[in-house]
């Protein structure tokens, strides 16, 4: 799909790297009827092959990394990354741990963060809003 595609129909794929369920609990209100998230194209996909933009949920462990970057690796391109929740975006109340890492950009590139503990579906939604005018500029950018 193009980018410039991606901006009206951006199918998510929502992975839990090991969270405390807190932020994937709001990943989930932020996808139901009640905050519509269809009214900016967002669903989710039904496989990772076909998804747009890759949701990042919890504390990233050494183990979980090579999932996340297995599951990146599959995705087609472009692709485009959001980490949710303080856990995601730099260890939160992890941080420091032997077996976490600082964020889910130590393994895959991250387009968006939506920082909190755990942020709210409002919050979340904005993350992915804030992220189409990123797209749109990098799709202008690719037009020229
Ligand atoms: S940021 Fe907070 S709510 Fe989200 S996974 Fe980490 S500890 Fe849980």
């Amino acid at each position: 799909m193009s980018i410039k595609l991606i901006r009206y129909s951006p199918w998510l794929v929502h992975f839990n790297t090991g969270a405390c369920n807190g932020c994937d609990i709001e990943v989930l209100a932020a996808l139901t009827p009640h905050f519509d998230p269809e009214r900016f194209g967002v669903r989710l996909a039904p496989s990772v092959r076909h998804g747009d933009i890759l949701v990042v949920t919890g504390a990233i462990t050494k183990k979980a990394a090579v999932r996340l970057k297995r599951l990146y690796d599959q995705m087609p391109n472009p692709k485009f990354v959001v980490a949710i929740g303080a856990c995601a975006c730099d260890g939160g109340v992890f941080k420091g741990a032997y077996s976490i890492l600082r964020g889910a950009k130590e393994v895959i590139p991250v387009d968006a963060y939506v920082p909190g503990c755990p942020p709210r579906p409002e919050a979340i939604l904005y993350g992915i809003v804030k992220l189409f005018q990123k797209i749109e500029l990098l799709a202008k950018a690719k037009s020229k």
